[in-house]
């Protein structure tokens, strides 16, 4: 069954916008940056943008997977912009970050899937803001180990790869990604940078059952993830998959306690969680 579209009341009542959103969006434009808040349509954008915090995206705005749940565009992506992690490292710098959370397209078609472009952009934003931490949500590499190893001789402060959802599903949300490798990818990045924690997490509402959800919290811990989001599926447009269920707190609540029971150092777990909502606050504790 596929449930209306019209949203219980919690995920009705949203926090009011801050004042820095048009001067972030002005910002991003001048230095033809791009943000997975504005791509992926996210529900938080008022929020933190408002607070003047932001994810950027980089390598592009058009992706080479087609995942059906992200508003990302799917296509042929343009060239690589070399001067790209340095305007990065400047919007930082303007927004006065402590932490940045860069992301990307997957970038299939490139020889080491964006990872220099990523380990640039690391170097950038450290060089124009001594002090400042910096996350990277990054594609799984197609699974290669020398493409990870570039990101993570950068010495990102946290290593975040998404799961996104159960692996039944996997067909559906994330057809041209593999369960069993996106876990590899987060148990080579501990390896590589044991001081760096590990963060991943899935959405719920896409048809996963309670024992799918607490089997893959179970993997991740097996493979060394520290950080856990969890939120809620929230259908971008017609395009995208149907909502299967609205998840109540109550359920949120209860995976986040299942989470502490297994181990995880932090778990964000709520309707609006996204990985990068409140990122800096959810590494805080697992930075020590
Ligand atoms: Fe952007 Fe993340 Fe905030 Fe969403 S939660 S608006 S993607 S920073
Ligand atoms: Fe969206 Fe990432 Fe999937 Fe591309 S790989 S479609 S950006 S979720």
């Amino acid at each position: 069954t596929i449930i209306p579209e019209r949203r219980p009341s919690w995920l009705r009542v949203r926090p009011p916008e801050g004042e820095g959103y048009e001067e972030i969006k002005r910002l991003m434009r001048s230095k033809a940056l791009h943000t997975v808040c504005e791509e992926a349509r996210c529900p938080n954008i008022r929020e933190c943008w408002g607070h003047g915090t932001a994810t950027f995206m980089i390598l592009g705005r058009i992706c080479t997977r087609s995942c059906g749940f992200c508003a990302v565009e799917t296509g042929r992506p343009l060239g690589v912009d070399w001067e790209e992690p340095k305007r990065v490292a400047e919007a930082v710098r303007q927004m006065g970050l402590r932490y940045a959370v860069v992301t990307s397209v997957n970038r299939d078609e490139l020889k080491d899937g964006g990872a220099s472009i990523f380990a640039a952009t690391i170097r950038w934003i450290r060089r124009l803001n001594p002090g400042c931490k910096v996350e990277v949500l990054t594609p799984d590499f197609k699974g290669d180990y020398d493409a990870l190893k570039v990101v993570m001789d950068a010495k990102p402060d946290v290593f975040n790869h998404n799961v996104e959802t159960v692996p039944r599903l996997y067909r559906r949300v994330r057809p041209q990604a593999v369960y069993q490798r996106s876990l590899q990818v987060l148990k080579w990045a501990k390896e590589l940078n044991p001081a760096a924690p590990t963060k991943s997490g899935f959405m719920l509402g896409l048809g996963e059952s309670w024992d799918e959800v607490l089997e893959v919290m179970r993997d991740l811990r097996a493979h060394d993830v520290d950080i856990l989001t969890i939120g809620q599926y929230l259908r971008p447009s017609f395009q995208h998959l149907p909502i299967q269920r609205y998840v109540p707190l109550e359920e949120f609540a209860a995976l986040k306690e299942e989470g502490k029971k297994m181990g995880f150092r932090h778990v964000e777990s709520g309707p609006f969680v996204r990985s990068s909502y409140h990122a800096h606050e959810q590494a805080e504790e697992a930075l020590g």
